[in-house]
C-alpha cells in the first residue's frame, strides 16, 4: 500500500491551505518546508501561515481575512494566492504572513460563533471576563502571531522594514461606494499619501479616517507595530463560492504584485478622486427599546437631509445634525452598551499628508 503523501507533499500538489485549516478549525501542528524556488513555508496554527523567501525585499507583509467568518469574497482571495505561491504559480518577493482569521466561524458560515473577533484587539480580549471563550483566545493568539511575524526579522537604520496589514472584510449591508477602507487613528501622525495610492490600485477610494483608538486587527497592528495598516471592506456578503470575482480583480492585482515585486503600480494621489470621511459621532445603544428609522437595507454612506429622524432610543432621539453627515454599520441587534451606528461627514487630509 503507497504510504498517504505528508501534508508538506499535498499541500505543494493541491495548495488548498484553506481546505486544511477547515478540517482542523482548533489548531494544527506547526509545520516547515522548502518550496522548488527556496521559499521557506511556516505553518505556525490553524488558518495560519508565513512565507520566507530568500532574498526578500524590505516588506513584512500581513494579509488576513475571515475575522468575521461568513465575509467569504477575502477568504477566496487570501486562499487562491496562497494556493499560487504553495503550488509554485507565484514566485514572492516579499515576506508575508497569511491568516484566515475565525476558522470555526467559518466552518458555521457565520459571522462570529460567540463574540465579535474584531472588537478583541489591543488586549481587549483579556478585559473584563478574560480569556472565556474561542475568539478571545483567537485573537490573542493573533496578535501574538503578528509580532512574531515582524519581531523575526531584525529591524537596524541601515536595513529598515516597512510593515504592512491589510485586513479584508466584507460589509453585511450595501454601500453606496461599493468598497471602502477604514483608515485607523494614527495618533496625529500623517496619513500615507503612498497607502492611499495602494487603496485606489486595490479600487478603493472611499476611506474612513478613524481620529480614536479601536478594539480593531487593523488598529493594533498600526498602534502597536508601526504598521501601515486598514480594515478593508470589499463589497456586500455573499455564500461561498457565489462571489463575482471579477469584482476584486483590481485589489486581487494588487496585491498579487505587493507580494511577489518590489513595488505596486500606482497612480500619484489626488485628493479628488477619493471620498474621505470621519467620524462624527458614534451612537450606542442604551435600552432595550433602540430603534433605527430607516430601512433594514439602507446602503453604507447614505446621507439625509438635517433634521431627519436617525434612530431613538427610549426617550432619547437622534436626528441628522450636519450637512452631508452620513450613516454607516447601522447594526441595532448589538449589545447594550455597544456602537449601534457610526456617523461620518465628509473631510480633507492635505493639512496632515506625507
Ligand atoms: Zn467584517
Amino acid at each position: 500500500m503507497a504510504q498517504p503523501l505528508s501534508l508538506a507533499k499535498q499541500l505543494q500538489q493541491h495548495g488548498d491551505f484553506l481546505q486544511i485549516t477547515l478540517s482542523n478549525p482548533d489548531g494544527l501542528a506547526p509545520l516547515q518546508f522548502t518550496l522548488t524556488d527556496s521559499t521557506t513555508v511556516h505553518i505556525w496554527d490553524s488558518g495560519v501561515i508565513c512565507f520566507e523567501p530568500t532574498n526578500a525585499g524590505d516588506k513584512d507583509i500581513v494579509l488576513s481575512c475571515g475575522v468575521h467568518g461568513n465575509e467569504t469574497a477575502p477568504i477566496e482571495i487570501c486562499a487562491e494566492l496562497v494556493q499560487q505561491v504553495l503550488t509554485g504559480k507565484l514566485v514572492l518577493k516579499q515576506r508575508l504572513l497569511v491568516l484566515f482569521g475565525n476558522p470555526a466561524a467559518i466552518n458555521a458560515g457565520t459571522r462570529e460563533i460567540t463574540e465579535n473577533l474584531n472588537r478583541l484587539f489591543s488586549g481587549h480580549h483579556s478585559m473584563g471576563a478574560g480569556l472565556i471563550n474561542a475568539e478571545r483566545h483567537r485573537a490573542k493568539a493573533l496578535e501574538d502571531y503578528v509580532s512574531r511575524f515582524y519581531n523575526e526579522v531584525r529591524v537596524t537604520e541601515a536595513a529598515p522594514r516597512n510593515r504592512y496589514l491589510y485586513d479584508l472584510h466584507t460589509a453585511i449591508r450595501g454601500s453606496r461606494f461599493e468598497k471602502f477602507a477604514v483608515y485607523p487613528f494614527l495618533h496625529d501622525k500623517p496619513w500615507q499619501k503612498a497607502e492611499f495610492e495602494f487603496l485606489q490600485a486595490c479600487d478603493v477610494t472611499t476611506v474612513l479616517l478613524m481620529q480614536t483608538p479601536a478594539s480593531t486587527f487593523s488598529y493594533y497592528a498600526s498602534n502597536s507595530h508601526g504598521a501601515d495598516a486598514f480594515t478593508i471592506e470589499l463589497g456586500k456578503v455573499q455564500p461561498f463560492g457565489q462571489n463575482d470575482m471579477s469584482r476584486f480583480s483590481k485589489a486581487r492585482t494588487a496585491l498579487r504584485q505587493l507580494v511577489s515585486e518590489d513595488k505596486v503600480s500606482t497612480q500619484p494621489f489626488d485628493e479628488q478622486q477619493f471620498q474621505l470621511y470621519q467620524v462624527y459621532r458614534a451612537i450606542n445603544k442604551q435600552t432595550q427599546e433602540f430603534k433605527l428609522h430607516f430601512a433594514d437595507d439602507v446602503q453604507n454612506f447614505t446621507a439625509y437631509p438635517v433634521g431627519t429622524l436617525l434612530a431613538t432610543d427610549g426617550d432619547t432621539e437622534y436626528r441628522v445634525e450636519r450637512e452631508g453627515e452620513a450613516i454607516i454599520f447601522p447594526n441595532a441587534k448589538v449589545a447594550i452598551g455597544q456602537r449601534a451606528m457610526l456617523m461620518v461627514v465628509p473631510t480633507t487630509v492635505q493639512h496632515n499628508l506625507l
